[in-house]
């Protein structure tokens, strides 16, 4: 193992060869770096200067010696953190998109900063459009009470990016058994239970049953999902599927035409 001495954790330098201009920046000195450099406070808080920066500011970083342009860039392990002939950018605001990034994120279309930013609104925007904040925790569906793997108690939890409830096993992370929360939709003489995570030919049958048991809660809870797999599809720059679209259209219509006969 190669121990790591250096005490930066990134070094611009110049691209020219004739020039030796060379900076070496840890993360507590950005702000300052930035700031004084382009003479200005470039963001609100302190917590916002990271590694970003350098894709923020990479096409106004020139030489202060020779004024070459862009900078070169390396990281601590001493990889290009941008190289300027291969730079990336992402769809939403056109800045580069790191190469640590493109390393984990291998298709990815949009940087570090926009993905947070959608994050927080498509969170936002789920919220709002189911028009209620975060349910309580909901009991354990009767039959359910037991790990399936290892036979602890079983637990709900909430995963933040399916916006749903979850069982899981107590014991986590010990054991990682989950399943997802079953919802209902009422029959004709009583409710059944069913995966909102299914297929859409399933979801479309069960909204299908829901409509005919006038069930306006589960068009609303398939209605929210086929919205949230658009969105998903969407913040991650892609095409949301035509099912996806297709549901969610047919869910609205029918939970509007629920609305007018009450
Ligand atoms: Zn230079
Ligand atoms: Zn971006
Ligand atoms: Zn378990």
């Amino acid at each position: 193992m190669v121990l790591n001495t250096n005490n930066w954790d990134w070094r611009i330098y110049c691209g020219n060869r004739k020039c030796d201009f060379s900076i070496e920046l840890k993360k507590e000195n950005l702000q300052n770096y930035f700031d004084t450099k382009f003479g200005k406070q470039i963001y609100e808080t302190s917590k916002q200067y990271d590694i970003n920066i350098f894709s923020e500011l990479y096409e106004e970083m020139m030489c202060g010696k020779c004024e070459t342009f862009p900078l070169h860039i390396i990281n601590n392990k001493h990889d290009l953190i941008l190289d300027p002939e291969n730079i990336v950018t992402c769809a939403e605001c056109e800045k580069p998109i790191l190469l640590t990034r493109l390393k984990i994120k291998k298709n990815t279309k949009i940087c570090t900063p926009c993905a947070r930013e959608m994050e927080k609104s498509t969170a936002e925007r789920i919220k709002i459009h189911n028009d209620q904040a975060m349910p309580k925790s909901p009991p354990l569906p009767k039959g359910m009470e037991k790990c399936e793997k290892c036979g602890s108690d079983a637990t709900t939890r909430y995963s933040f990016s399916n916006q749903q409830w979850f069982i899981s096993c107590s014991t986590f992370p010990n054991c990682w058994w989950k399943k997802s929360m079953p919802k209902t939709v009422k029959g004709k003489r009583s409710e059944m239970l069913y995966d909102i995570l299914s297929s859409y030919d399933d979801l479309m049958d069960i909204a299908f049953k829901a409509r005919k048991n006038k069930d306006l809660a589960c068009l609303k809870d398939i209605n929210s999902e086929f919205y949230r797999r658009i969105i998903n599809k969407k913040d991650m720059g892609k095409i949301p599927t035509k099912t996806a679209e297709k549901g969610y259209n047919q869910t609205e219509f029918w939970i509007k035409e629920l609305i007018k006969k009450q």
